[in-house]
């Protein structure tokens, strides 16, 4: 279940170009900054959010969690960027994989 602060905040999508993942990562920045969603970590493959929101690019992969701060719900932005397959920025159910829970500073 989503609430109005994270779907306002969030507003689910699909990832098909760089700009819509830059797109991604800055909402997610902002979404973080303004106490809406907090950062939970990298899943497999993805770099630390802190390095990609700071604008040092991104791997081949990008793969990072949150959750909302009002209802819980969990969100991941995961893109495939090395064959440019895409990828989404969306509510998922708890992550299933293992995730490194690298801080990102606020
Ligand atoms: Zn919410």
């Amino acid at each position: 279940m989503t609430c109005k602060k994270c779907e306002e905040a969030v507003q689910p999508q699909r990832i098909k170009r760089p700009d819509d993942l830059s797109r991604a990562i800055l909402a997610a920045a902002n979404a973080i900054e303004l106490g809406i969603l907090s950062y939970e970590g990298a899943g497999a493959w993805g770099d630390p959010f802190q390095s990609i929101a700071r604008g040092d690019g991104w791997g081949d992969f990008v793969n990072n969690y949150f959750s909302c701060l009002s209802c819980g719900q969990w969100f991941n932005l995961q893109a495939e960027t090395y064959h440019g397959s895409g990828g989404a920025f969306e509510p998922v159910r708890e992550p299933a994989e293992q995730i490194q829970r690298d801080v990102y500073p606020t």
